[in-house]
């Protein structure tokens, strides 16, 4: 087995076909790696720039075995990688993050319980089985709530907002009998996040938080930095630097967060992975996000984070954001990208553009100014 840091030319694995990690093994490939990646869908954003490929079920030992030996280390993509695929591979090949920290990350209940362990506050919660105990949590925490499957949700996938008690019975009928948790709902004043990569010699390195806008519970527009108080952006990467920690992880993590009206933080959802929120530092940070992701795979030092301008991200997503693409492509100071999708589905994320803007330029921007061609 090669040790760490692994030298140039070294083949990383990503479990995921999906442009994070086509964007981690374009920022691989620039630092002299190689990658190979494994997903059950060919033609997928990741493949077309991979070094190497594996067209495979997640279930399938012996593609996994023989994946495990053409590379140095493995990491993942997208959280929802059956658990079991990776602990397949654990015992072959390094796995960075490992099976734990995908464990915590996959089940609300464990991810909500592990950042209260580590003293991040998050949404009063109830873990819900049963139609009784949805009565029971929403007698506790009254209306207006939102249930949530506690698994393999995403974009607004797997969740309810209850906001009378007529919605109960449909929205448990919907989500059950998958594992349930019921949470308070958090008026928030705006939804941050914030990233940090964690290096194999345990350094830490946070960006600045970003501030999010959703449209359709698909992330739409990323304003980098977030426009909050000094001491609210302390705080956010402090929690997410505790969540890095916690998790004992080597390798990127995205903590999703609520801003309270009064300033304070609530921890929303865990990504032991790049973030699309996180996207705005390929062109407005020295090093991206998905750099920090393979310097930490590979054992390198983590480079600085630093920002060298503002930037307002959009997400390019489905027929829609195709259209908008040659305008914006075309336009001096917003920066595209592409993530190789034949088919413009709705509410399929099919690229991004970032516009950049002098440091410090957005603190005192409107948002329609701040958007300017976006
Ligand atoms: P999630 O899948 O947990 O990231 O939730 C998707 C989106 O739904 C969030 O980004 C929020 O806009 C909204 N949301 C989720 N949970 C809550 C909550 N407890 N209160 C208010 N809004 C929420």
């Amino acid at each position: 087995m090669t040790g760490f840091p692994l030298p140039p030319g070294s083949i990383i694995g990503i479990l995921g076909g999906g442009q994070l990690g086509r964007m981690s093994a374009l920022a691989a490939a620039r630092l002299g790696y190689a990658c190979h990646v494994y997903a059950p869908e060919a033609d997928s954003p990741g493949m077309q720039v991979a070094a190497h490929r594996t067209v495979a079920a997640y279930e399938d030992r012996d593609a996994l075995a023989r994946f495990a030996g053409s590379v140095a280390v493995v990491t993942f993509e997208f959280e929802n990688v059956p658990a079991a695929a990776l602990e397949a591979l654990a015992g072959l090949v390094p796995c960075r993050p490992g099976l734990a920290a995908l464990a915590t990350c996959q089940d609300r209940v464990a991810e909500k319980a592990f950042l209260g362990r580590i003293g991040v506050p998050v949404a009063t919660w109830r873990a819900v089985e049963t139609e009784a105990d949805l009565a029971a949590a929403v007698a506790e925490l009254g209306l207006p709530a939102v249930l949530k499957t506690t698994r393999l949700g995403y974009d607004g996938r797997g969740q309810a907002v209850l906001r009378s008690m007529d919605d109960l019975a449909p929205a448990f009928a919907r989500l059950a009998p998958r594992p349930l948790v019921l949470e308070a709902f958090v008026p928030f004043a705006a939804e941050i996040s914030a990233i940090a990569a964690r290096g194999a010699d345990g350094a830490v390195a946070t960006f600045d938080p970003a501030e999010n806008r959703h449209a359709h519970h698909i992330l739409d527009l990323s304003f980098a930095p977030a426009r909050v108080p000094e001491a609210v952006a302390a705080a956010a990467r402090a929690h997410v630097a505790a969540v890095a920690e916690g998790l004992d992880l080597i390798g990127l993590v995205a903590l999703e967060m609520f801003l309270l009206p009064d300033g304070r933080l609530l921890g929303n959802e865990i990504a032991p992975r790049p973030h699309n929120s996180g996207h705005w530092t390929m062109d407005a940070c020295a090093a991206s996000q998905f750099e920090q992701h393979v310097r930490a795979v590979v054992g390198l030092p983590l480079a600085l984070p630093e920002r060298h301008h503002d930037a307002v991200m959009r997400n390019l997503i489905g027929p829609e954001g195709m259209a908008a693409w040659p305008r914006l492509a075309a336009t001096p100071g917003v920066v595209g990208h592409l993530y190789g999708k034949a088919s413009a589905r709705p509410g399929r994320k099919m690229g991004h553009a970032t516009r950049l803007l002098p440091r410090g330029a957005l603190a005192t921007m409107e948002d329609a100014a701040a958007l300017g061609p976006l």
